[in-house]
């Protein structure tokens, strides 16, 4: 039977324990509703660690004021079940008090990558992510803990974190999972209409398109960028937000792409009020 653990102090001397026998933890942080990109990240962490550890908390530090906090799905009850199916050993299910006590007043901050590309549009996400990370690092205690490319700039910004900190923590990066028509599978694709789910396959199908170019030899970013915004222009119902290759570590914006270096694609928009993000990773 899976647990559901609700208190920090529980949490931490679950974990004090397994670590007494000698045993290592995986944690899989999650905001719930969970879907094949979530249970990917728990597969990898049930082949690398000998007891895993899920966490599904909403966290209302990383969401705007305008952002969808009160609407973001829930469904506690068929994540539990789809988790106990994977063998997951515990939920860690908190509540907000649980975590942001009266008189909290402690953040953590990425400095410089908090404000690039989905910082400029989401001023505050970063320092909340950053936050919750660091409070579930202290209540999981894992040796390992799993994440998705699919937040790429969140890898980005984690590691930063987990090396400055001095976290003694090893984070895993697991690949993008998709729809079979390409679309990056999300809690929020609940959101979209039919007509808007085929919409977003332009996100997709434009990297697939600068993946093309640069295959053929193009090392230009702009050039890149300049195509992929064309294939945009004609869709008015969906409001980018940007186009961005930027290198592989540093999240720097590059635009002569260089051999022997790894660079993401990143992709943000709006389509009507759901946002969405992609990205691909290549080496040159
Ligand atoms: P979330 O519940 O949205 O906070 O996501 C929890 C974790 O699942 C994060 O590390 C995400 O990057 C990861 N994740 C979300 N969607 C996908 C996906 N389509 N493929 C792989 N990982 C994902």
């Amino acid at each position: 039977m899976i647990k559901i653990v609700n208190t920090i102090k529980e949490m931490q001397s679950y974990s004090n324990s397994v670590h007494r026998e000698g045993k290592t933890v995986g944690f899989v942080p999650t905001m719930g509703y969970l879907h094949e990109g979530h249970l990917s990240l728990v597969k990898a962490s049930k082949s690398k660690s000998d007891i895993t550890i899920v966490s599904i908390f909403v966290n209302p530090t990383q969401f705007g004021p305008n952002e969808d906090f009160n609407k973001y799905p829930r469904d506690f009850e068929k994540d539990k079940s789809l988790l106990e199916e994977e063998g997951v050993d515990i939920i860690f299910y908190p509540d907000n008090k649980e975590i942001y006590p009266e008189h909290f007043q402690t953040y953590v901050e990425v400095t410089e990558i908090q404000k690039k590309h989905e910082g400029e549009f989401r001023p505050t996400h970063f320092k909340g992510v950053a936050t919750i990370v660091s409070i579930l690092f202290n209540a999981v205690k894992p040796d390992f803990a799993f994440f998705g490319q699919k937040d790429a700039q969140q890898v980005s910004l984690l590691k930063q974190m987990i090396r400055d900190l001095k976290f003694e923590i090893n984070i895993i990066v697991c690949p993008i999972i998709r729809e079979e028509s390409g679309l990056a599978k999300s809690s929020r694709n609940i959101y979209l209409s039919d007509e808007e789910k085929q919409k977003a396959l332009l996100l997709y199908n434009s990297l697939n398109m600068a993946k093309q170019m640069i295959e053929q030899g193009e090392r230009k970013s702009s050039n890149i960028i300049k195509k992929m915004n064309q294939n945009f222009l004609a869709e008015k119902k969906i409001h980018l937000n940007y186009i961005r290759i930027v290198e592989e570590n540093t999240f720097q914006e590059t635009e002569q792409l260089e051999k022997g270096k790894s660079y993401f694609i990143l992709i943000a928009c709006k389509i009507g009020t759901t946002r969405l993000i992609d990205n691909l990773l290549f080496s040159i």
